[in-house]
C-alpha cells in the first residue's frame, strides 16, 4: 500500500490508498510551527501511525510546498520558510531508513488528477491551482516533470501576457517584480480588484454566484478574469500543449470559468485552427484531497 503525505502551513495530512487507489484511512494534524526538527519528527511519527493502521509497510510519497532543488538537494521557494535550506529528503529517508518520494504540492495535485481524477486517461495535464497563490505542476503520462530546476509548470511568477494599458506594470509581487500572473489570478487579488472597482466586500465565490444571478459589475469583473486566465493559459497550451489542463485551488469552484476560459483561448490567443482545439479545461475531481492523493500516487507501480 502506498502512504501520501501534505506538508501544509498550518497541518499535516496523511492517508493510505490501496493497490485500486481506495483510501485506507486518513489522519490530519497541526503542523508544529516550533521547529524543521519538530516538522520532520511529526511526518515521521504521521507515517508510524498510519503504517500501524495499515497494518504493514507502505511506500511514502510527500507533497511539500516549493522545490527541492537539483543542485543541492535543499528545499528552495517554500512559503513555510523554515523549509528552506533543509535538506528535507535526505533527513526523513535516515529517520525512515528507505528512499522517499517526493514532489511539490501543485505537481501532487496534477499527479493525482491525472492517475485517477479529472484527466485521467489524457496524456499531457497541466494542473493549476488557483487559490491564495497561483502555481502549476506538469505529468505527461502519469509521471511528474520536474525539470532542470524542479519548478517545471511555475507559471504564476510569468509575466501576464499581453498586458493592456490598464495592466502595464501591474502590481508588485512578493517575488520582487512586477505584473506576475499570480498579482492578477490569486483569490485574495480577484477579491481586492473587485473591491477597488466597486466598492463592495465579497469573496471570489459569492462575486461568481453574484455574476451567474445577473449582477452586470460581478459579471464584467468575471470576463475581465477569464479573458486574463485565457491569455495565461494560452501561452502553456502554445508550449505544453495540454490534452487537459485541471483547476484546483479555491477559484476553481467558479463554474463559469469551464465554458467561457477555453472559447478566449479558441477564439482569441492560441496558436492553432479554433475549430480543432481539444484541449480540455476540467474542474478538480479529488479537490482538496488532491495533494496527499498524489503524494500516495508517486509510487504508481507499488504493488504491495
Ligand atoms: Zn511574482
Amino acid at each position: 500500500m502506498r502512504i501520501g503525505i501534505d506538508l501544509g502551513g498550518t497541518k499535516i495530512e496523511g492517508l493510505v490508498l490501496d493497490r485500486g487507489g481506495v483510501e485506507k484511512t486518513r489522519r490530519r494534524v497541526p503542523t508544529p510551527s516550533s521547529s524543521y526538527e519538530d516538522d520532520v519528527r511529526a511526518i515521521a511519527d504521521m507515517i508510524a501511525e498510519l503504517e500501524r493502521r495499515a497494518g504493514g509497510r507502505c511506500t511514502v510519497g510527500i507533497a511539500h510546498p516549493g522545490a527541492l532543488s537539483p543542485a543541492t538537494g535543499l528545499i528552495k521557494n517554500a512559503n513555510s520558510t523554515r523549509l528552506n535550506g533543509r535538506p528535507l529528503k535526505l533527513d526523513l529517508e535516515q529517520l525512515l531508513g528507505r528512499e522517499v518520494r517526493m514532489a511539490n504540492d501543485a505537481n501532487c495535485f496534477a499527479v493525482s488528477e491525472a492517475t485517477d481524477g479529472a484527466a485521467a486517461g489524457y496524456g499531457i495535464v497541466f494542473g493549476v491551482i488557483l487559490g491564495t497563490g497561483v502555481g502549476g505542476g506538469v505529468v505527461i503520462d502519469g509521471k511528474p516533470l520536474t525539470g532542470a530546476q524542479a519548478i517545471a509548470g511555475e507559471w504564476g511568477h510569468n509575466p501576464l501576457p499581453a498586458p493592456g494599458d490598464t495592466e502595464r506594470p501591474g502590481p508588485r509581487c512578493y517575488c520582487g517584480r512586477m505584473g506576475c500572473i499570480e498579482t492578477w489570478l490569486s483569490g485574495p487579488r480577484f477579491q481586492q480588484q473587485f473591491a477597488e472597482h466597486t466598492g463592495r466586500q465579497l469573496s471570489a465565490t459569492d462575486i461568481a454566484q453574484a455574476a451567474l444571478a445577473g449582477d452586470t459589475a460581478a459579471a464584467a469583473h468575471m470576463e475581465v478574469y477569464c479573458d486574463r486566465l485565457a491569455r495565461a493559459l494560452a501561452v502553456v497550451v502554445n508550449i505544453l500543449d495540454p490534452h487537459a489542463i485541471v483547476l484546483g485551488g479555491g477559484l476553481s469552484r467558479m463554474t463559469q470559468l469551464y465554458g467561457r476560459v477555453p472559447e478566449l483561448w479558441k477564439n482569441r490567443y492560441v496558436f492553432s485552427e479554433p475549430e480543432y482545439i481539444v484541449t480540455k479545461l476540467l474542474p478538480p475531481k479529488h479537490g482538496d484531497s488532491s495533494g496527499v492523493r498524489g503524494a500516495a500516487w508517486l509510487w504508481p507501480d507499488e504493488r504491495a
